[in-house]
């Protein structure tokens, strides 16, 4: 690959927003998981006469965004028409917003965004094959939200970074699902590469359905830029396609311009005065705006946390909830809040995907760490107890008390069971003294299943070795 070429690339992603209703109707927004075509009205499949009133929830969620990506937010807005014509699209215009988006700025994961608007979703097309092509309108007229970042990227790692950050952020605000396998989220890249200082010529990819789709994609367009450029080629304006199966874009269509959509304003929907309406006021979102992945990614690393540690706990809804709440109760105590980052994101993973409907029980976790913390269990004990205390309210001290499992901290009880192993293995003791340390884990062992895994492992392994050198 040539590295004297730069490469240049600007996001746009949609995501589905969850509201109650749909962007300009009452039906209900719920695209996925309704039989075909039930969440329908004569406003979402264009009857004539009917008027679009817009959605304030779906309004308001985007503004709370502007919130966390410090935006600029318009005082005023507008919804303007995008003409084409399409199956999927019955007014053979979509409304989007073209002049005044609601939100224009901010950062996002060190990315500048250019602006951020709302429109509505089309249908959903489906091919059958021989000809039949079936529409679903459950997905017509979901409210939708476009972000269009600033052509600052430079990598396809980055740029999937940005869709990692963004998606994230999106759950933890509560306005989209933004699962990607399900269309929630969709990201489009803008690839232009130059040798000079003058951008250029821009491929739109879409489909991107996948975060890994959106690096190789990316990449595969970078190197295909630039050796159509090498070999003595031009770079068309187009868009185009990923094919997940061949790892290869396609060409779909020559691209439009804004020009070919012929936007004007919708003249069935009054102009939108945000500043005057409390439902959009700045304090009330700043209200409810909850603590953002950045700020708890600041506050977890000063307690000691790895990157990695970190990125399990906020990718993890319920992870991320268990943690949080952990946080509140032991701020000043990092010890327990570090051992319980272990636990969480190590041996509770696989309990967690066996269980996708339980959450954690803060409570009863919380008391398996501090019986850790006090050395009344050892960490073998808290491994199989974590299996059954993770999703119930049973006390894990009352199961470990019940059952014999509290580490006896009484030096006799141990020096007795110690003294038993040595009678009973006489010839390894021997092995022991004559030099073989292994022999010692044996014994060690044995001692510990004579406890029923009670004992604490670092005071049987200091008495044995002064019982031991008794018997020298
Ligand atoms: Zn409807």
């Amino acid at each position: 690959m040539n590295t004297t070429y730069t490469t240049t690339i600007g996001l746009e992603v949609h995501a589905e927003l969850r509201t109650q209703s749909k962007m300009f109707c009452g039906c209900r927004n719920d695209p996925h998981d309704s039989e075909p075509n039930a969440n329908i009205c004569p406003v979402c499949l264009a009857h004539p006469g009917t008027l679009p009133v817009p959605n304030k929830e779906a309004i308001a969620k985007v503004l709370l965004f502007g919130e966390a990506v410090n935006a600029k937010r318009a005082t005023y807005s507008e919804f303007d028409r995008k003409n084409y014509f399409y199956p999927d699209i019955p007014k053979a215009y979509q409304i989007s917003q073209y002049a005044f988006p609601f939100l224009t700025g901010g950062t996002l994961a060190g990315v500048a965004l250019t602006r951020v608007h709302l429109e509505e979703d089309t249908a959903r097309n489906q091919h059958e094959g021989e000809g039949v092509s079936l529409v679903d309108f459950n997905r017509s007229g979901v409210p939708l939200m476009e972000l269009v970042t600033e052509p600052v990227i430079h990598n396809a790692k980055t740029a999937c970074h940005f869709a990692r950050e963004l998606q994230l952020l999106l759950q933890t605000l509560g306005i989209s699902d933004a699962e990607m396998s399900r269309g929630e989220m969709r990201v489009e890249a803008n690839i232009s590469v130059s040798k000079t200082d003058k951008l250029g010529t821009k491929v739109e990819v879409k489909n991107l359905n996948s975060f890994r789709s959106v690096e190789s994609a990316i990449d595969y367009e970078i190197k295909r830029q630039q050796e159509t450029l090498d070999s003595g080629g031009e770079v068309k304006q187009e868009t185009r396609g990923w094919d997940e199966l061949k790892q290869k874009t396609f060409i779909q269509r020559s691209k439009e311009t804004a020009k070919d959509y012929r936007y004007f304003p919708d003249p069935d929907i009054p102009k939108i005065d945000i500043s005057s309406e409390p439902y959009f006021s700045k304090k009330r979102l700043e209200e409810i705006l909850p603590e953002l992945p950045t700020a708890k990614r600041e506050k977890y690393e000063k307690i000691g946390l790895t990157v990695n540690q970190i990125q399990v706990i906020l990718s993890d809804k319920r992870i991320d909830k268990a943690f949080s709440e952990l946080y509140k109760r032991f701020s000043s105590n990092s010890q327990i809040l570090k051992l319980s980052a272990n636990y969480l994101t190590s041996d509770a993973v696989p309990l967690l995907s066996q269980d996708p409907s339980k959450d954690i029980t803060v409570d009863s976790f919380s008391e398996l760490m501090l019986l850790i913390l006090d050395s009344k269990i050892n960490s073998r004990v808290a491994k199989d107890l974590l299996t059954e205390i993770l999703f119930s309210n049973i006390s894990p001290k009352d199961i470990a008390t019940e059952r014999g499992l509290i580490q006896s901290q009484d030096v006799s009880a141990v020096i007795g069971i110690i003294q038993e192993v040595i009678i009973e293995n006489k010839s390894i003791v021997e092995e022991y003294l004559a030099g073989k340390e292994p022999a010692l884990q044996y014994l060690l062992g044995q001692a510990m299943k004579k406890s029923r895994g009670s004992a604490n492992p670092n005071l049987l392994k200091d008495i044995f070795k002064s019982e031991l050198s008794k018997n020298k």
